[in-house]
């Protein structure tokens, strides 16, 4: 099958954004990704999908912990920033949450210990042990048929 009729077809299913991070040491990384879920209410579960070639992997795998931020609709920016899409190296003010770096006034800074790691084809499966949480009021970014997007109210399903 063509690669890009499976990335049209996973297009179509409407996403947030999220941005990894972790730290090994004194090392941070972070790495934009929408392949996010939430999986399992007792324990509390999360799962995120990292491409193997991603710098991000090994740091997941070393640090066994990491952390996941939701990002509200103006933060495009860091998504692209975080997607590498941006040639240019910055300086982040992270929010340090739980000895953790995340996205300073995401819509939800979430810390995970790793809790399995699971290869499946070009990607790994980190399923995170969600140890706490933050929640911040405001609007998601949106992600469908390769573009961002805004959640309009009123076109809100009746
Ligand atoms: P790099 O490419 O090395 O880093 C990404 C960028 O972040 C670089 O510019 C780097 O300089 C910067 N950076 C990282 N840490 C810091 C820091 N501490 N301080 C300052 N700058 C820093 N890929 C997936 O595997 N899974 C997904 O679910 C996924 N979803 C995506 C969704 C969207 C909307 C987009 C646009 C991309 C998505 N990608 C996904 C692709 C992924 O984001 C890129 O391939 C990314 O570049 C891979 O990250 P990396 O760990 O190799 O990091
Ligand atoms: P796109 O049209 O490539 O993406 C549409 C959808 O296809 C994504 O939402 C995702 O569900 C799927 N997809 C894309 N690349 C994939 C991959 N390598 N592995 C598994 N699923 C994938 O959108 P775009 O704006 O061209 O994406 C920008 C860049 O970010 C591309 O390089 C893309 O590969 C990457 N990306 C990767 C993933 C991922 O690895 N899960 C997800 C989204 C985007």
């Amino acid at each position: 099958m063509d690669d890009r009729l499976f990335r049209n077809a996973m297009g179509k299913f409407a996403t947030g954004v999220t941005v990894i991070t972790t730290k090994l040491g004194e090392d941070v990384h972070g790495m934009t990704a929408n392949a996010f879920m939430s999986v399992s209410l007792d324990p509390k579960l999360v799962l995120v999908s990292v491409g193997n070639k991603a710098t991000m992997k090994p740091y997941i795998t070393n640090a066994g912990k990491f952390a996941i931020s939701i990002l509200n609709e103006e933060q495009k920016d860091l998504s692209a920033y975080f997607a590498g899409q941006i040639n240019e190296t910055r300086e982040i003010d992270f929010y340090w949450f739980q000895e953790m770096p995340t996205i300073k006034e995401a819509l939800v800074n979430i810390v995970c210990d790793l809790h399995d790691a699971v290869e499946a084809g070009d990607h790994t499966l980190f399923l995170g042990k969600v140890t706490d949480i933050v929640i911040r009021d405001g609007e998601p970014l949106a992600f469908y048929e390769g573009k961002y997007r805004e959640l309009e109210d009123s076109k809100r399903v009746k």
